[in-house]
């Protein structure tokens, strides 16, 4: 009768348990995408098409199934021209990564940040150029919870140059003193009131100070909305 040599049988066991196991794993993960937008792509899209791509790639991301990317390789691919499919105004809040949020690749999106998502006249050249010119389709407006720089408006900061900063967020401050409770950045439900209006406020000042913005959306080509980003869990709430 044989006897097994432990020693020589253990190791290829243990060998075998792991060529198995990588074979399942690499068998379950889904190729990297690599994908860039082309113009072809971006052409056929819609204003409607891109923001239920945009409220998809939320669902993804708050439920940990944002998508795998090749990076390098979109670089490489993206290097010669872009097409992205929407401009979206954020805050520069660190917990807000834009492009996850939405699960979009390089080339996907163009991305203005100011801290309290305020429009401007910079940032207003910068959507006439990603939407007349560079053929974006869809204008968001994200504030988020607990913003920081909402929070100093209410609170009446004063410092440097974010004195005058934050005077940009006092109009969304005096619109939302019908709040229930205290007008106090204690009150998250009175933060979460500015930060919306401060979202709609932004949303009105595209239409009425862009005539080219305008335009477009009346002729469908363009959509403007806004949104509300939720720290706690990822997920975005639209503001009409
Ligand atoms: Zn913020």
């Amino acid at each position: 009768m044989k006897t097994l040599n432990k020693h020589a049988v253990y190791p290829l066991t243990l060998l075998g348990m792991a060529a198995i196991l990588g074979a399942c794993l690499r068998k379950d993960e889904p190729p990297a995408d690599s994908h860039v937008t082309t113009a072809e792509e971006q052409a056929r899209l819609t204003p409607d098409e891109v923001l239920r791509q945009f409220k998809e790639g939320n669902l993804r991301f708050h439920s940990g199934q944002i998508t795998l990317r090749n990076h390098s390789e979109q670089v490489r691919k993206s290097a010669a021209g872009q097409f992205p499919k929407a401009f979206v105004l954020s805050c520069v809040d660190s917990r807000v990564p834009v492009e996850d949020v939405f699960d979009q690749g390089i080339g996907d999106v163009f991305v203005g940040r100011v801290a309290g998502n305020f429009v401007n006249e910079d940032l207003l050249g910068s959507m006439e150029f990603a939407c007349k010119v560079a053929g974006a389709k869809l204008i968001l407006v994200m504030g988020h919870q607990h913003c920081g720089a909402v929070r100093g408006a209410i609170d009446d900061v004063k410092l440097g140059h974010l004195t005058s900063l934050l005077t940009n967020i006092k109009p969304a401050v005096a619109l939302s003193q019908d709040s229930p409770g205290e007008k106090t950045s204690a009150n998250s439900l009175f933060m979460q009131r500015v930060a919306e209006n401060n979202v709609r406020l932004a949303l009105a000042k595209i239409r009425s100070q862009s005539p080219i913005l305008k335009e477009m959306e009346d002729q469908g080509k363009i959509k403007i909305v806004g949104a509300f980003y939720r720290l706690a869990d990822g997920s975005l709430d639209f503001v009409e």
